[in-house]
């Protein structure tokens, strides 16, 4: 009986299905990242843990790549993600579309999700409880995406991930690590659209990104 015999063998015997026969009772697969990112929105979808689920249209989860090597958190739907259900399609998510188009990238090829999601009213700073009910959802789809690295966008994003409260100003510009993933923080691009002198700041930070990126 040969090597190359018995390798055809196995095969036929896969293809027909009876490969447990040989290697004894087979595990169920495992669901994939795809699965289990789609099993967390469901639980999204019907979240009521704090207040904001009385006020939405829509909940907002993510959108791009669930394999993504970079993954960008937001602050919190605004009224047009509320309408739509995907984070950062208003105007800020054109800027941040930019900035993704500007470090060589698509935005179908990076990550990108909220702290919270649903809208808080009239666009209000996300409060520390309505966070903290919010949290597990956005560690399981870091988790479950595993970035290289993550890219935190204005001071709720950054501050929630890095258990700090301290300023934009003094965290950006310098790598942080969450659960052992790179993360740097930048300004919100809602923050450059009313600050537009920023955005040169904010594009030293994503070129900080793109070296790592790189770096494999
Ligand atoms: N701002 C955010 O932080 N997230 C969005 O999804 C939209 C605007």
């Amino acid at each position: 009986m040969d090597a190359a015999w018995l390798r055809k063998r196995l095969e036929l015997e896969k293809l027909m299905g009876v490969d447990a026969l040989m290697t004894g009772p087979s595990a169920p697969a495992a669901p994939g990242i795809e699965e289990e990112l789609a099993a967390a929105q469901e639980q999204v979808a019907v979240c009521r843990a704090c207040r904001l689920h009385e006020g939405r249209t829509h909940t907002v989860f993510a959108r791009g790549n669930p394999r993504a090597e970079l993954m960008f958190v937001g602050e919190a739907p605004g009224h047009e993600e509320d309408v739509q259900g995907y984070p950062f399609v208003g105007p800020a998510g054109k800027l941040l579309d930019r900035m993704i188009f500007a470090m060589g990238l698509r935005r179908e090829e990076v990550y990108v999700a909220n702290i919270l999601k649903c809208r808080p009213p009239n666009n209000r700073e996300p409060r520390p409880d309505e966070i903290e009910a919010c949290y597990p959802f956005l560690k399981r789809q870091i988790e479950l995406v595993s970035p290289r690295i993550i890219c935190t966008l204005g001071r709720p994003a950054s501050n929630t991930l890095l258990r700090t409260n301290a300023a934009m100003g003094a965290l950006r510009g310098r790598w942080h690590t969450f659960d052992g993933i790179r993360l740097m923080p930048t300004y919100h691009p809602a923050y450059l659209l009313r600050s537009p002198g920023q955005k040169r700041v904010a594009w030293q930070d994503l070129k900080l990104v793109i070296v790592a990126l790189n770096e494999g």
